[in-house]
């Protein structure tokens, strides 16, 4: 009988993240990957036509159904989230939409925390409810909740891993083994964590999502998304995007292949960066709170130490200030530019209450936890002690 393999006879991310899910020779001798940049596929002649409709033959049909490059992307993510297939979509959304539908039926109930993402929100809360799906938001991280609303017609629980924008941290293991009792599947976005920090499978999880448009793809110049899993649940998720067509582009594909291959040291450096800004920034005197699961002051610190591998680029802080001043710091940083996203090259930094949450007055910004001073930085690759001058530079502003 063949043994699984130890831990150490096991490449390490990095090497995944260059190598994983590639063949050892491309077309024409090519190192890389080229791009197939087609929509369809020909046929020789109708008897390859037949063999191939008859499942003798293995090859492509058409670009919505599938694209070398394209599978590229979805075989290096399965090798590097430890997983038996993939499927890319061309947005993260695209991905989360896709899988959640895949997965549930018109009474089916449905269980969110409640610090989802807000479009994943909307999606189940607005769109599926009109079709006779249920659901329940449980508070951000609380398991005990979960076992407590979970019913025979739950067939589904997401969660991001950490969530946004207060990176809340929760016991994969804990929440795999609730689904598993209640036969329901648990489907994480582990967009903020990537695979060099966090394998959500290796904790039970059925499905990983990514917006690979964030650390995957890296650059910030290309929208991606990617379900992750087993050869059932990802099957079942394929089958639906052939028939929506929210399918990647061959050419984005190949940017995220390409983006990847530099992940583990993107990451290993935003990882690093983000752990000392996180450090800096507590420690000042205008500064109110941080969030950042690396800190010992984080709620799910344990948690996040036990399971993680690094704690990702993502620092958010609230200042002692109002609405403007924390506008008028954010302007006085010179290395991260004002935009929604994270995860790539560039730090990016956004002050929720002017962005995703503009609409809302004040107080029901308030009522959903996010202050008018709050601050998300998420730090790209730019030298670490850059990035701290700048920081205390703008706070020495205030
Ligand atoms: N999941 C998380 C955690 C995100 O932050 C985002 C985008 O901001 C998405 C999913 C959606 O991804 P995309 O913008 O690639 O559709």
């Amino acid at each position: 009988m063949s043994k699984a393999p130890k831990d150490d006879d096991l490449p390490s991310a990095s090497t995944l993240a260059v190598h994983g899910g590639e063949p050892r020779s491309y077309a024409f001798d090519a190192l890389t990957q080229p791009i197939a940049q087609t929509a369809t596929y020909s046929f020789r002649t109708t008897a390859e036509l037949v063999a191939y409709m008859e499942g003798r033959l293995e090859r492509e049909e058409y670009g919505r159904y599938g694209n070398p490059s394209v599978r590229a992307v979805e075989q290096k993510v399965a090798a590097l989230e430890g997983v038996e297939d993939a499927v890319a979509f061309s947005s993260g959304m695209a991905a989360i939409t896709s899988a959640i539908l895949a997965l549930v039926k018109g009474d089916s109930h449905v269980v969110l925390f409640a610090d989802c993402y807000r479009r994943t929100r909307q999606f189940v809360t607005g769109f599926l409810a009109r079709f006779g799906v249920s659901h329940t938001l449980v508070p951000p991280g609380d398991l005990d909740a979960l076992e407590q609303v979970m019913t025979d017609r739950t067939r589904l629980v997401i969660s991001e891993m950490p969530t946004n924008p207060y990176q809340t941290c929760l016991d994969l293991d804990r929440l795999s083994a609730i689904c598993k009792r209640h036969k329901a599947k648990s489907l994480i976005d582990s967009t903020f964590a990537t695979p060099i920090n966090l394998r959500p499978a290796d904790h039970g999880i059925d499905l990983v999502i990514h917006s690979a448009t964030k650390y995957l793809a890296g650059h910030n110049d290309v929208l991606a998304g990617v379900v992750a899993g087993g050869v059932g649940p990802v099957g079942l998720v394929r089958d639906l995007r052939h028939v929506f067509g929210g399918v990647l582009d061959p050419h984005a594909a190949y940017l995220v292949s390409r983006g990847i291959k530099t992940l583990g040291l993107r990451v290993a450096q935003q990882n690093r960066t983000a752990l000392a800004l996180a450090e800096l920034l507590e420690g000042h005197a205008r500064v109110k709170r941080v969030w950042y699961p690396g800190l010992a002051s984080h709620p799910q610190h344990a948690i996040a130490r036990r399971l993680m591998k690094g704690f990702g680029g993502v620092v958010t802080f609230e200042l002692d200030a109002d609405m403007q001043t924390t506008g008028h710091f954010v302007d006085a940083l010179r290395i991260p530019r004002i935009a929604p996203s994270l995860g790539g090259v560039e730090s990016l930094v956004e002050q929720p209450a002017l962005m995703s949450y503009f609409e809302l007055t004040s107080s029901e910004r308030e009522a959903v936890g996010m202050k008018d001073s709050l601050i998300r930085y998420a730090v790209g690759i730019e030298d670490t002690q850059d990035i701290l001058s700048d920081a205390q530079r703008a706070l020495a502003q205030l």
